[in-house]
């Protein structure tokens, strides 16, 4: 089974009892994709289910990042035949959907490899959902289509006090391990005037929080006024004037396109969290190149000092490829002295895998699984140390804490703070969606405990 990223529930509307179960897998991209399917399908009158086996609709949103996410989809596919045979001889009908990255990558051979496939929809194509199951049969859409989808989707539901809102698609970056740039496309901006209007219906449906997300976001080129070009600092202080919008965040960002507007945007806007994704992948100036990054590691130690100079306490995060093909022990060790140097506060880390169809994936030099396991190993222990000292120091500090949802226990909400950790505190259900002073008593592994302090006492 693939780990999910989470399951979007369409809204309780009149009409047809329709159910529809939409599960996503991979980035945030996916995340805001597969709401916006469940928006879609609720708009057609489906309800949502958590069940699998009540749902007349299964949507798979994928993700190609993952090492065999085609083959782990398939083998999910198999279990899903069987589910709509045993409705089928209930009387039920299934239709089967896949959607994302692989379904833009392997479009039709998913349906000819698995015949309880209904639709096939690509990434650009999924505001068209309704008219493909409509078409009954088995259909398969990964065009780019001509017609922007963000005009096509309906007004968005079960919003939380914060939300994702996609600013920009595709990537023209070509790194050597990535299928982005090929199962995403060019990159694309919408245009200012989509995004503030998007914006503006997300903060009167209460949402406190927007992180502006794209496959490169920082490379963001939407239209403003009279066909000016806008970048996403702009972007970001427009975002920043809207009425209700307290917290804004963004990713994920590439080094090359980190405007110096961008960096004086994180010391001047104060809706602008103190947060940073900036994916390095490697410490090792050959392996950069190889990957084809186009940056060195001392010109992202530089650009992280530029940063840090605008915003002293932002909090660091980045991905890390372990194993790429050609990577030896020295290598390996200047990504360790990268990540020494640095101190990120988080940082997700994988080991290499290939991706048909990418540059890397025709390499030979491949470095032993073995070799592999290890060097993520202490990579690993190396972040998890800097993660769990950084923890450690939030203890005693008194945070701003945005509430988004109930806590693990009865009484408690869970929220972050403006460096993205996640707390856990008492207080009443009535706080989702506050932003309410916190101070830490105690880190746990994953989430940091406080206790609510008065109103007064917020920064
Ligand atoms: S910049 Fe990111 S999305 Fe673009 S090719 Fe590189 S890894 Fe993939």
């Amino acid at each position: 089974m693939l780990e999910p990223a989470g399951i979007a529930r369409p809204e309780l509307e009149p009409g047809p009892l329709k159910k529809a179960y939409v599960k996503s897998y991979g980035c945030q991209m996916n995340a805001y994709d597969a709401a916006r399917m469940a928006d879609v399908l609720g708009a057609e009158g489906y309800t949502a289910t958590d069940s699998v086996e009540d749902a007349d609709v299964v949507v798979l949103n994928t993700c190609h990042i993952r090492e065999k996410a085609a083959e782990k989809v398939y083998s999910e596919l198999g279990r899903l035949r069987v589910l709509k045979q045993e409705r089928r001889a209930q009387g039920l009908d299934t239709r089967i959907v896949v959607a994302g990255c692989v379904a833009q990558a392997e479009g039709a051979e998913i349906q000819a490899r698995q015949p309880a496939v209904d639709v096939v929809v690509g990434p650009q194509s999924y505001h068209r959902l309704p008219e493909l199951l409509a078409r009954g049969g088995r259909v398969v859409d990964t065009e780019f289509p001509i017609e922007d989808k963000f005009d096509h989707l309906p007004a968005r539901r079960n919003l939380g006090s914060s939300a994702f809102l996609t600013v920009q698609e595709g990537c023209d970056k070509f790194c050597a391990f990535c299928v982005v740039p090929y199962t995403r496309g060019a990159e694309v901006s919408r245009p200012v005037a989509a995004v503030l209007a998007e914006a503006q219906r997300l903060a009167a449906g209460g949402v406190r929080e927007i992180t502006l997300i794209g496959q490169n976001v920082n490379a963001y080129h939407g239209e403003g006024a009279e066909g000016c070009p806008v970048g996403l600092a702009a972007l970001v202080r427009e975002v920043a004037r809207l009425p209700g919008i307290a917290r804004i965040r963004y990713t994920t960002s590439h080094p090359n396109d980190f405007a110096d507007d961008l960096v004086r945007a994180h010391a001047e806007i104060p809706a602008l969290m103190p947060y940073l994704h900036l994916p390095v992948q490697s410490g090792s100036d050959r392996i950069l190149a190889a990957m084809n990054r186009k940056h060195t590691a001392d010109q992202y130690r530089r650009l992280v000092d530029r940063v840090r100079a605008a915003r002293p306490d932002i909090a660091l995060s980045s991905d890390f490829i372990v194993g790429f093909p050609g990577e030896t022990d020295a290598d390996f060790a200047d990504t360790l002295a990268l990540v020494r140097d640095i101190g990120f506060e988080s940082a997700f880390s994988f080991k290499y895998s290939p991706r048909p169809g990418t540059p890397a994936a025709d390499r030979t030099d491949h470095v032993p699984e073995a070799v592999m396991s290890e060097r993520l190993t202490e990579l690993q222990r190396v972040l998890d140390a800097r993660r769990h000292a950084y923890q450690r120091e939030a203890v005693g500090q008194v945070f701003d804490v945005l509430v988004e949802k109930a806590g693990r226990y009865p009484g408690q909400v869970a929220g972050k703070t403006p460096h993205l950790l996640a707390v856990q505190f008492d207080a009443p259900q009535d706080h989702i969606g506050r932003i309410v002073p916190v101070r830490i008593t105690e880190a746990g592994a994953n989430s940091l405990f406080g206790e609510r302090l008065p109103e007064a006492a917020a920064a």
